[in-house]
């Protein structure tokens, strides 16, 4: 398997690509910002190899990365669940948004404490008006930059084979 800066690198390399051809697709370089940035994101921080501690997106996560224990210990590295195109993403998203729903309830049970919890309701009043469109293009950025990270996977691995 290609070493935590092969991807990277290829990381780095997509991101214009993909808001390139995004932003021509669309006509829009607001959409290539949002294709690219989150084709950033899911190669620097919602990599597949979050099924291992030996991962630099696994580290980048900092003092949260203790969120990502329970998924590494459920799904082995390089299985199915965490490198499958489609279904890895689908399922990090999932157990991301677990955790952004307990941090939310969290931080709702304080607000309530402290009477602020008309803010909250508010902020979430806010993000019921976002066009869902926004959603897709960073779900497409997103299984993007995973394809490309279980292609060089599967590359790499194919030519360390051949070269034996
Ligand atoms: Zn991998």
């Amino acid at each position: 398997m290609p070493s935590g800066r092969t991807h990277d690198r290829l990381t780095w390399i997509g991101m214009p690509l993909v808001g390139f051809t995004a932003s021509a697709l669309t006509r829009d370089w607001r959409w290539g910002v949002i294709a690219s940035s989150s084709f950033g994101i899911g190669g620097f921080l919602l990599s597949p190899d979050l099924d291992t501690p030996l991962s630099l997106p696994y580290y980048r996560w900092g003092w949260l990365r203790g969120i990502w224990l329970p998924y590494q210990k459920t799904f082995s590295h390089r299985s199915f669940w965490t490198h499958g195109p489609m279904v890895g993403t689908t399922i990090r998203l999932l157990y991301l948004s677990l955790w952004l729903g307990l941090g939310l309830g969290f931080v709702a049970g304080v607000a309530s404490c402290t009477g602020q919890l008309p803010l909250i309701q508010e902020w979430l009043r806010r993000w019921q008006g976002i066009n869902w469109r926004w959603g897709v293009a960073i779900a497409l950025g997103l299984e993007l930059s995973a394809l490309l990270h279980v292609t060089s996977d599967f590359v790499v691995s194919q030519w360390r084979r051949w070269r034996r």
